[in-house]
């Protein structure tokens, strides 16, 4: 193997422990307790499990949680009902409302509705357009693409004029990764399933980040030697010799790009470790912005 290997779990548990001992302080100053607001709609068991693992991060650093678990068939207005209480709740520092909601519910005008200094997962239009904009720094970022540029820092990977690939375009992940890559000055490429010749845009990557949700698509020798690749990938793949029965893997090929990169994120324990971390930090923000 060539490639370092980006440790996500032991960057994550740092995050995770700078921000216990921030909540730790403002507890002993007499402040309030930074608390966390999930609202999950059905019974999606990776949302219900994604949900799960959020309030228990919160217990874990001393944070406080409040859970929403709401029917799969909960009506709009109930909906917008809720997260307008939850905004002038005093006591709620962040929402989180658990993507993706049920089909027959509009995400688009849910996430308008909260309050931007709440808004922890960063996808608010008014957040994200801040991103988008020069100068004009959002309150919060998206999560996960968040937690792949502070992996990357971590690293000591320079993203300043960069040659960097982003496979993806989701609101999610793909989209705010690129525009965050932009406003760190790396020059930024977004793919997607129209990308012609995908190998070949792969190949000027300097820094890579993978998530498209195809499993283990990119190939060791689509990637530019000495390259840094981030797989934010999660897909699960058979395998007889698990309990389960199945592992997860990422988009990148590990096996072949850890001998031609020269970073690399396993999956899983890369970028996964880094989502809540970063939403942990993000709910300690939102409380000093409203109780600072
Ligand atoms: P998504 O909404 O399904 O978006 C996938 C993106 O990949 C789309 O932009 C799509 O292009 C593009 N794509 C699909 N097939 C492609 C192909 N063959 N060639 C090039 N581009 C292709 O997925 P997502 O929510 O962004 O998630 C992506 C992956 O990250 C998934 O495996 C997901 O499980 C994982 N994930 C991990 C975390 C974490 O914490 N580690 C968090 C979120 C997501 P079009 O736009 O043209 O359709």
């Amino acid at each position: 193997m060539t490639a370092q290997l980006i440790d996500g779990k032991v960057i994550a548990q740092k995050v995770r422990d700078g921000v216990a001992a921030e909540v730790a302080k403002r507890k002993a100053a007499g402040k309030s307790q930074p608390t966390l607001a999930t609202v999950l709609v059905g019974d999606r068991p990776d949302s219900v499990s994604y949900v799960t693992s959020k309030g228990k991060a919160c217990e874990e650093l001393g944070m406080g949680s409040i859970s929403h678990h709401l029917a799969a068939d909960i009506t709009q207005d109930d909906l917008e009902k809720l997260v307008k209480k939850l905004n002038a709740d005093k006591k709620v520092n962040g929402i989180l409302v658990q993507l993706p909601l049920p089909a027959h519910l509009n995400e688009e005008r849910v996430l308008q509705l909260i309050n931007i200094e709440k808004d922890v997962d960063g996808f608010s239009p008014i957040n994200i357009g801040r991103l988008a904009q020069k100068g004009r720094d959002p309150l919060f970022v998206p999560c996960t693409p968040y937690g792949c540029i502070y992996l990357l820092e971590q690293a000591g990977v320079k993203i300043e004029g960069a040659n960097a690939v982003v496979l993806g375009r989701s609101n999610i992940v793909g989209m705010p990764a690129a525009l965050l890559l932009v406003s760190k000055n790396a020059t930024v490429t977004i793919c997607h399933s129209r990308t012609r010749d995908l190998p070949g845009v792969v190949r000027q990557a300097d820094i890579l980040i993978a998530a498209i949700g195809k499993t283990q698509m990119v190939r060791g020798d689509w990637i530019k030697p000495g390259a840094a690749v981030i797989d934010v990938g999660i897909n699960s793949v058979p395998d007889a010799t698990k309990k389960s029965g199945h592992r997860l893997v990422g988009d990148v090929n590990f096996e072949e790009a850890k001998e031609v990169a020269g970073f690399i994120t396993p999956v899983p324990g890369g970028v996964g470790p880094m989502t809540i971390a970063m939403l942990m930090r993000a709910t300690l923000h939102a409380a000093e912005i409203q109780d600072p």
